[in-house]
C-alpha cells in the first residue's frame, strides 16, 4: 500500500524548525516491506541523495499536498532495528529547544560513516553478531566501600533522582558511580548504562577502569577521537543492546539505547558539555531530560558542581528537584592540599615565580616528590611589543594579538591561524629591539630550567621538566607518551595549560601552583569565577591523592588580590560558601541560574550590518508582537537587548555582533525564540542587511 511519510533530512541549517520533508512510498516487489518510523532510508533531495529518518507514516496523502510534487523515497536500509521512539523524542526535543532543524539533529546524532555506505557494505556491517546481550562473563567485584560512599550508593538505589553527587576530588565518586551501573546491569540482563565524561582523550584510565570492572566486550566508547568505522561499531554495539556500557563525551548523550537504565555524567560542571557548533546543545541538560523520558536514573557528579545544578539540588521544600548526596571525605588518609596565597604584591616586580614558591618546587624535587605549575596561556608570550613605537604583533584578520611563539619562531594567531615568521625588527619603525609581554607555558618551562638548573633528584640527576598543552599534544598519541612519563616518576615538574588540571589520577604530585590565575578575576564573562573556582579545585585535586605521601600536599596561588573571595573559599575548600556567594550576587544581577538566557549572534562582513540585522529582527519580532496577543503576553516577560559587538569583534576578517535575550520563564524565552525563527529569516532577505553571513541561537549559551 502506498503511504506517505514525513522525514528527517538535514536540511540546511536554517530552513524552517521541525522541517520535515514528506515523501512517498510505493512498494516494489523487491522492497516491499512497510515502512515504520525510526527506520532509515535514502530519499531525493535536490539532485543529491540523503540519508533520512522515518519520523512519520500516513496511510493518506497530507492535506492540501499537490499532485505530482511529493518524490519517492530511493531505498530503506534494511535489517537495522529502527530507531526507537524515545531516541526520536529526544532528537525532537532537542532540535525544538536548541533552535535547529529535527534532521540535522538527528544525522549529527548519528555516526557519520551510515551516510556513506552503499547497501552491500550495509548488509556486511549488519551480519556482524548482533543478538542480545554478550554473554555475561561476570563482572570482577567493586571495592569494599567506605561509609560515604555506601550512603551515596545506597541513596542511589533507594531513590528516583536525579542525584547530584557532591563529593571532594578523590573521595570514590568513581566507585559509587561504577557500582551503581553494576548493580543495575545485575539485577536486568538486558539494562544498559551511559557513562559520560568530559574528554575521553584526557581520561584514558576511566575507559580502563570500566574495561576492568565490566569486561572489553560489554563497553563501547564514542568520543570524537575514533575514527567513522569505530564509532559506527560502537554505535551499533549499542543501538542492539550487545553493549551494555557506553562511555563517551557530550555526543554520546544520543547514542541509541533501547534498554537505558542509568546515566551518569562526571564533572557535570564541564564546560565541554555544550556544544559549540550546530545544535548547540548541553549534553548534561538533555541528560536530565532523557532520564525522565525514559525512566533512567541521572547521576551528576562533581566536586565543584555547576551553579545551575547545586541550585536544583536546593531542599525540596525551597524548590530543589536534584537529591544532593554529599561525599566530603577522601578516600584513606589522603590530605586536601594546603592552600597557600602568595601576595604578589609583596613581590618584585615582574616576577614569574615567587621566592617561596620556587624554594618549595625546588624542596619538593630533592625529596622526589612531582609539582604540576599551571598556566593558562600557551605559546611563549600573548603580544610582542616595540617599546619604541608602540607596534603590537596584532592579527591583520582578528581583533586580537598574535601570539608568540619562542620554538618554532612564529607568530600564530590563536583565533584564526594566521602565522607568520618573528619578524627581525619592528614592522613599522625598524628597531631590532621587540620584546615579549607577558608570558606562556613556553616561557614558564624555560624559565624554569634555568631557575632550577642547580637542582637535583634523589637518585642525582638533573631536573626534569614537561609541558603539555595544546601545542606540545598535537600529534597523534602524543599526549598519551607524556601523561605516562608524568605517571612512571620520570617527570619532577610538570608545567602546563587546563588541560593537566581535569581528572588525571597523578599519585605523586605533592604540589600543584597556580602562576597567574587573576585574569579570571576582572572577566566580562560573569561565569569566569565559577571557572576559575571549578579550575583550581580541579587541579589542587591532583596532589596528595596518594594516602602512603608523608609530606602535606600544598596548592600555591601567586595572585595581586589575595583577599579575593574565589581565593578565601579554595583555601578553605569550601564550594558551598563559594557557591551561595555567587548565586545571591546572580540573584541581584538577574543572571543565571535565576534567568534564563539565550544569545543570538550574527556574523557579517561589516559590524554596522551584524548590529543592524540583529536590531532589526528585535523590533519586528515587537512589532509583530501588536497584532498577536499570546506573543505580547510571552514578550512581557522577556528582555531583548541592543545589539553589541563581541568581545572579540572580529575573527578571519568577520564582524561578529550579539544580542542577548533572558528571561525568569524558560517557557516564555522559548516561546519567544520560536517566533523569532520566522522572523530572522523575514530580515535576512531585506536588502539593509546585504553582507550578512549567517546567525545563530545559542540557547543556555556559556560564554557571554
Ligand atoms: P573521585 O572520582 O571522587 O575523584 P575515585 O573514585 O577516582 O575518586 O577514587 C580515588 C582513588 O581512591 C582511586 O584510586 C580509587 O581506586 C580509590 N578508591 C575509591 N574508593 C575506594 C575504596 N572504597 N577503597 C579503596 N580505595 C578506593
Ligand atoms: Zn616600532
Ligand atoms: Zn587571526
Amino acid at each position: 500500500m502506498t503511504s506517505w511519510i514525513d522525514i528527517a533530512v538535514p536540511t540546511p541549517a536554517h530552513s524552517l524548525i521541525g522541517g520535515l520533508l514528506t515523501y512517498r512510498h510505493v512498494p516494489t516487489a523487491d522492497n516491499n516491506l512497510p515502512l515504520v518510523e525510526g527506520a532509515l532510508v535514502r530519499v531525493p533531495l535536490g539532485s543529491r541523495d540523503l540519508l533520512g529518518v522515518v519520523w512519520a507514516v500516513h496511510g493518506h496523502a497530507p492535506e492540501g499536498l499537490k499532485e505530482g510534487s511529493v518524490r519517492d523515497i530511493a531505498g530503506a536500509l534494511q535489517g537495522l532495528p529502527p530507531l526507537p521512539a524515545a531516541w526520536r523524542q529526544l532528537v525532537q526535543f532537542a532540535a525544538q529547544y536548541y533552535q535547529r532543524s529535527i534532521g540535522e539533529v538527528a544525522m549529527a546524532a548519528l555516526p557519520p560513516q551510515m551516510r556513506d555506505l552503499n547497501a552491500a557494505q550495509w548488509a556486511r556491517r549488519l551480519k556482524k553478531p548482533s543478538a542480545g546481550p554478550s554473554e555475561d562473563p561476570g563482572f570482577a567485584p567493586g571495592l569494599p566501600l567506605s561509609a560515604q560512599q555506601a550512603d551515596a550508593l545506597a541513596a542511589i538505589q533507594a531513590q528516583a533522582g536525579p542525584f547530584l553527587v557532591f563529593g571532594a576530588t578523590g573521595s570514590g565518586k568513581t566507585e559509587v558511580y561504577l557500582q551503581a551501573v553494576q548493580r543495575q546491569l545485575a539485577s536486568d540482563p538486558q539494562a544498559q548504562a551511559l557513562l559520560m565524561v568530559p574528554e575521553i582523550n584526557l581520561t584514558p584510565q576511566l575507559e580502563a577502569r570500566v574495561m576492568a570492572r565490566f569486561g572489553a566486550a560489554q563497553v563501547v566508547s564514542m568520543h570524537s577521537g575514533m575514527t567513522p568505522a569505530q564509532r559506527l561499531k560502537s554505535w551499533l554495539a549499542a543501538h542492539t543492546g550487545r553493549a551494555r556500557i557506553v562511555l563517551g563525551t557530550r555526543m554520546a548523550v544520543f547514542a541509541s539505547m533501547p534498554q537505558l537504565k542509568l546515566i551518569v555524567v562526571d564533572e557535570e560542571h564541564d564546560p565541554s558539555y555544550k556544544q559549540q557548533e550546530g545544535a548547540r546543545y548541553s549534553a548534561r541538560d538533555l541528560a536530565i531530560y532523557r532520564g525522565r523520558l525514559e525512566g533512567a536514573k541521572v547521576i551528576l557528579g562533581s566536586a565543584t558542581p555547576s551553579l545551575e545544578s547545586w541550585h536544583h539540588s536546593r531542599p525540596a521544600a525551597e524548590g530543589g528537584r536534584y537529591q544532593r548526596l554529599l561525599m566530603p571525605e577522601r578516600v584513606g588518609a589522603g590530605q586536601m592540599p594546603f592552600v597557600r596565597r602568595v601576595d604578589m604584591n609583596n613581590q618584585p616586580r615582574k616576577t614569574v615565580l615567587s621566592a617561596p614558591l620556587l624554594a618549595a618546587i625546588q624542596a619538593r624535587v630533592e625529596r622526589g616528590e612531582q609539582c604540576m605549575l599551571l598556566l593558562n596561556r600557551r605559546g611563549y608570550a600573548p603580544v610582542l611589543h616595540c617599546a619604541d613605537c608602540g607596534w603590537k604583533s596584532e592579527c591583520s584578520h582578528c581583533s586580537a594579538f598574535r601570539v608568540f611563539h619562542k620554538l618554532d619562531r612564529t607568530l600564530r594567531c590563536h583565533h584564526c591561524g594566521f602565522t607568520e615568521r618573528v619578524p627581525r625588527a619592528c614592522p613599522v619603525c625598524g628597531n631590532a629591539d621587540i620584546a615579549p609581554l607577558g608570558r606562556g607555558t613556553e616561557q614558564l618551562e624555560e624559565h624554569l630550567a634555568e631557575l632550577l638548573i642547580a637542582v637535583r633528584r634523589p637518585d642525582g640527576q638533573p631536573v626534569k621538566i614537561l609541558r603539555i598543552d595544546a601545542d606540545s599534544t598535537q600529534h597523534k598519541g602524543a599526549l598519551e607518551s607524556q601523561l605516562a612519563q608524568v605517571h612512571s616518576g620520570e617527570v619532577d615538574v610538570l608545567v602546563g595549560t587546563q588541560m593537566i588540571a581535569k581528572g588525571h589520577d597523578f599519585r605523586r604530585i605533592t604540589l600543584v601552583a597556580a602562576i597567574n590565575p587573576d585574569n579570571a578575576l576582572f572577566s566580562s564573562d560573569f561565569r569566569a569565577p565559577e571557572r576559575l573556582f571549578a579550575l583550581l579545585m580541579q587541579a589542587g585535586g591532583r596532589a596528595g591523592r596518594d594516602a602512603d605521601q608523608s609530606a602535606q600536599s600544598e596548592m600555591w596561588v601567586q595572585t595581586f588580590h589575595p583577599k579575593h573571595d574565589v581565593f578565601a573559599a579554595l583555601k578553605k575548600h569550601d564550594y558551598p560558601a563559594f557557591a551561595a556567594s555567587q548565586l545571591i550576587e546572580r540573584e541581584q544581577a538577574g543572571l543565571p541560574p535565576w534567568r534564563f538566557q539565550a544569545l543570538l549572534r550574527a556574523d557579517a562582513r561589516s559590524q554596522q550590518v551584524a548590529q543592524d540585522f540583529l536590531n532589526a529582527a528585535r523590533l519586528a519580532l515587537q512589532a509583530s508582537g501588536e497584532d498577536n496577543t499570546d506573543l505580547q503576553t510571552w514578550l512581557t516577560q522577556v528582555s531583548l537587548y541592543p545589539a553589541v559587538p563581541m568581545s572579540i569583534q572580529r575573527v578571519a576578517n568577520v564582524e561578529r555582533a550579539q544580542m542577548l535575550i533572558e528571561s525568569p520563564s524558560r517557557m516564555a524565552l522559548q516561546k519567544v525564540l520560536a517566533e523569532l525563527h520566522p522572523v530572522l529569516h523575514s530580515q535576512r532577505a531585506a536588502p539593509a542587511h546585504k553582507g550578512l553571513i549567517r546567525w545563530l541561537v545559542d540557547v543556555d549559551p556559556l560564554a557571554i
